[in-house]
């Protein structure tokens, strides 16, 4: 049962010294308790205070994780059932197939496309994260498979898939510090799995022939020792797969069933031999708690838009998406060029930002922190008033990149042009137009006046 911030407090060593990152042990408290700080970051906690506080405070959906460094993979993680309640931690992984015995000019190109394939949308990098690697009964050219994987792919997490704990240990070891997801663990094979997952601390995916069947493994699993593990029902439909999925997800979240508690991964490249398909019914498991998904390839008409689903999915829904202050320079502007400023909004950024790299014009575009709100809202709230902007834009550094002194705001902050001109009085303020689609005319017909 979970425990309360003053039964986590009671646990605490209460020295109060803010080394946790939050200054009292009694703010930690609540912080764990809800869910948003986690024990381990107090240095003088005792183990067994940890122990009980971990297992009281552990979110319903178990935290995973897979690889290290650059290709460590998080799953897990979840406390609501709905993105409005709370908010999603771990973004679906998103993993293409590669087998033993595959061609080999069908595996360097799938090599070619994972490290080619990064998108960058409001300041985050997104790609795929995993490759899952099956063995076909050749230990020997599945470990030598999984060797090229790990020199040629530095950011992805590894899943070694086989029903052979011998091939799976020894392609485990290729992997290096790369800990993989040993996938496969049935009822034929339980007990080698979790002596493997023990031994070389990673975590063990497990898969049923149902639901029930999936309980039970996972249940013996757990009273083997084994604590990260991702779950598989063993539905290659997809609407075997989406019930299975909502299911698991509302008996850990509501019930608190702990079988069921982990991420799951599903098998999209299972359920079809066209590609597009398997897109598809990816993006209609993602929308429904699949901690992973694994596609048997990937090209950039696949992989962006679920990328993008994947970014609206796990977004913060309460706190909004914003970019750094800075000046941004756009089609390598120079001295003379126009400068713009707007909010720091993350969809304003892009929206502005866009428009003016289609008008072809080398612009600067100045954002001002208003805390994610966009241009109307943040002025409402007083957060990009004349004052704000002005004692922004001075110590920008924007004087030393122009020769010119006009600044071009935003049309729905014509009233303040009178107040910036007061308080800029070296600069010019020019209106500009209420809708960024105007930009580009608006930027064509622009020349300093003096
Ligand atoms: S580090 Fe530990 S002792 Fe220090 S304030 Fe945080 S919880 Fe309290």
């Amino acid at each position: 049962m979970a425990l309360t911030g003053i039964q986590i407090l009671k646990m605490l060593p209460k020295k109060n010294c803010g080394e946790c990152g939050i200054p009292t042990c009694l703010a930690f408290a609540m912080k764990v308790a809800a869910g948003q700080a986690e024990i381990e970051t107090c240095p003088y906690v005792s183990e067994e205070a940890k122990a009980t506080i971990g297992e009281a405070s552990a979110p319903p959906i178990r935290t995973i994780s897979i690889g290290s460094g650059d290709a460590k993979f998080v799953s897990g993680g979840e406390t609501c059932l709905f993105r409005h309640e709370k908010r999603f931690e771990h973004a679906t992984g998103i993993a293409i197939l590669m087998k033993a015995d595959e061609d080999e000019a069908s595996i360097d190109g799938k090599i070619v496309r994972f490290n080619a394939m990064e998108y960058e949308r409001v300041g985050v990098y997104m790609r795929a994260n995993l490759v899952a690697l099956q063995d076909t009964g050749d230990g020997a050219a599945f470990t030598a498979l999984t060797e090229k994987v790990i020199a040629k792919l530095p950011k992805a997490a590894v899943i070694l898939m086989s029903e052979n704990t011998e091939n799976l240990k020894e392609a485990a070891a290729a992997c290096g510090d790369r800990t993989p997801l040993l996938y496969g663990a049935t009822g034929d094979n339980l007990d080698a799995f979790a002596a493997l997952g023990k031994e070389i601390n990673a975590p063990v995916g497990v898969k049923g022939s149902n639901l029930d069947d999936l309980v039970e493994l996972a249940t013996k699993l757990v009273d083997a020792g084994v604590k990260e593990m991702v779950i598989d029902t063993g539905a290659r439909t997809m609407r075997g797969c989406f019930e299975d999925n909502i299911v698991a997800r509302r008996s850990a979240i509501k019930e608190k069933f702990k079988p069921l508690g982990f991420p799951t991964i599903t098998f999209p490249c299972e359920m079809t031999d066209d590609l597009m398909m398997e897109a598809m019914i990816s993006s209609v498991l993602m929308a429904k708690y699949a901690g992973i998904v694994v596609l048997s390839d990937i090209q950039g008409d696949v992989l962006f838009p679920l990328l993008l689903e994947q970014l609206n999915l796990y977004t913060d829904p309460q706190r909004p998406m914003v970019v750094q202050e800075d000046i941004y320079p756009i089609s390598g502007p120079d001295e003379n060029s126009p400068v713009l400023i707007t909010c720091n909004f993350s969809l304003t950024y892009f929206i502005v930002s866009g428009e003016i790299e289609g008008s072809k014009v080398p612009s600067w575009l100045l954002i001002k922190d208003t805390e994610g709100l966009s241009v109307l809202t943040a002025w409402a709230a007083g957060k990009f008033g004349a004052d704000l902007i002005a004692a922004f834009v001075n110590k920008s550094g924007i004087c030393d990149k122009v020769k010119h002194r006009e600044l071009i705001i935003p049309g729905y902050l014509a009233t303040i042009k009178g107040e910036l001109e007061e308080e800029l009085p070296d600069w010019t303020i020019i209106i500009g137009p209420r809708e960024a689609g105007h930009l580009p005319a608006f930027l064509k017909e622009w020349k300093p006046t003096a």
